[in-house]
């Protein structure tokens, strides 16, 4: 019988989970308690009420790093794509896939929890409310996917003496429209995502503006890494340009500076397709104990790697993470086998950006086009022209 799967939120991890279910055979409802999809890529003019990117926000991660893995950004997109058009390529990816008529908008789920029948089936009963009614109703499924985002609740630091600045103090999840803050002198405190945009969207109206940053740490070998990815990215080499990593992902909020490392999207896309996976007993779970035992090494390595702080609990080493993840359903780019029958990809593989495509090239619902997608790569980043910026809103 088929198995059937909640996802719960329609933004980027919630349509790639979709999609990775429907090619698993897999029955899945995606309820979204907002009317739309892409999550906090969809600004909607500042209404929106948890959390969003801004109206000048621009993607830090190059587009085709940042693409699912079967479906690069259009050529014609520029390669760090402002909000708007990251919106616009979920939905082209909804639509070619058609995701679309399996996301219940409006639908607010407020609880899971184990069937009644969990010892024996497994199952999870799924509560959820259509808004604006307070009714509940309920689905059991026998598995769910939480894609409700990790960014949804500001954290909002104190600080000495914070109670006697009389101004205004908020935290950038408010600041949909920067209008408050006209002729004002303002401290932006935080270089992160939403600081650096915070302080694009301030500048414009601001008297006059600050960035406070707290702390940065320095890679151990910032010089060995940097050469590796500026002599490997050709990009780079286009637009004559050198780039310097860091323990945190890079900020980057002005077009035209560029960044090699990985996005979220193909990492959410490959932990729905493990599951799905999962789903259909072609991967197992080891037991309790090693799961523990992983939990606790990886949790040691990321303290160590990124700095300590909540939004990096989160962060992982893009090509590592996919690595070892693909490896798990049998999608790991076999290197071996492409050094002896196709050293062309396997250079490409091997030196070039680690594009989601590689993740597509064997395992389960492996990608015919994605050999052809990784060669063309050069010419797809040097597509973009100056009127791309025209398509902003
Ligand atoms: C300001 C900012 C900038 C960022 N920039 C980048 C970037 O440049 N590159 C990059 O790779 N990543 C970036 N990120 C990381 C970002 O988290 C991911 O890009 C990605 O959008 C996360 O997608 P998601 O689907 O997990 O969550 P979200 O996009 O937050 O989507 C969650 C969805 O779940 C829905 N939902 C929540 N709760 C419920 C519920 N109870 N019931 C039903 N639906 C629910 C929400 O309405 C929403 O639609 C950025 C994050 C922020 C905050």
């Amino acid at each position: 019988m088929k198995k059937t799967v909640a996802v719960i939120g329609a933004g980027s991890s919630g349509i790639s989970a979709i999609k990775v279910c429907k090619e698993e055979g897999i029955d899945v409802v995606c309820y979204e308690k907002t009317n739309r999809i892409g999550g906090l890529w969809n600004y909607a003019g500042g209404q929106n009420e948890g959390a969003t990117v801004m109206k000048s926000t621009v993607i830090n991660s190059h587009k085709e790093m940042s693409a699912f893995s079967d479906f690069p950004p259009p050529s014609h997109f520029p390669n760090y794509m402002h909000n708007s058009q990251v919106q616009q390529y979920f939905l082209m990816y909804a639509e070619n896939f058609e995701l679309l008529p399996h996301i219940r908008y409006n639908h607010d789920v407020v609880r899971v929890s184990k069937s009644s029948d969990y010892e024996e089936t497994g199952r999870w009963k799924v509560v959820f409310k259509i808004l604006p009614d307070e009714k509940e109703f309920e689905q059991i499924f026998d598995g769910f996917m939480l894609c409700n985002g990790h960014h949804a609740c500001p954290r909002m630091p104190q600080f000495p003496g914070q109670s006697d600045f009389l101004g205004p103090v908020i935290h950038s999840q408010s600041l949909k429209v920067p209008d408050d803050f006209k002729d004002l002198n303002v401290l932006v405190v935080g270089i992160g995502n939403s600081g650096v945009d915070a302080a694009v969207e301030l500048s414009n109206v601001a008297k006059q503006l600050r960035l406070y940053l707290q702390r940065i740490q320095t890679a151990v070998f910032p010089f060995m890494k940097e050469s590796i990815l500026n002599s490997t990215n050709n990009e780079l080499e286009l637009y004559k340009l050198t780039f310097s990593p860091d323990l945190q992902h890079p900020t980057l909020a002005v077009i035209g500076l560029v960044q090699v490392f990985g996005s979220h999207f193909p990492i959410e896309e490959a932990q729905s397709r493990w599951f799905a996976q999962l789903m259909n007993g072609k991967v197992v779970l080891p037991d309790r104990k090693e799961m523990k035992k992983e939990i606790s090494r990886r949790r040691k390595a990321m303290d160590v790697r990124f700095v300590d702080s909540a939004r990096h609990t989160v962060e992982v080493d893009f090509i590592h993470f996919m690595d070892d993840i693909t490896r798990e359903y049998g999608a790991t780019p076999n290197m071996r086998k492409l050094l002896l029958t196709d050293p062309k990809l396997f250079f490409a593989c091997l030196v070039g950006p680690g594009l989601p495509y590689q993740y597509r090239l064997n395992g389960p619902h492996s990608w015919p086009k994605a050999r052809e997608t990784i060669l063309n790569f050069p010419s797809r980043v040097e597509m973009p022209d100056d009127n791309c910026c025209c398509q902003m809103e």
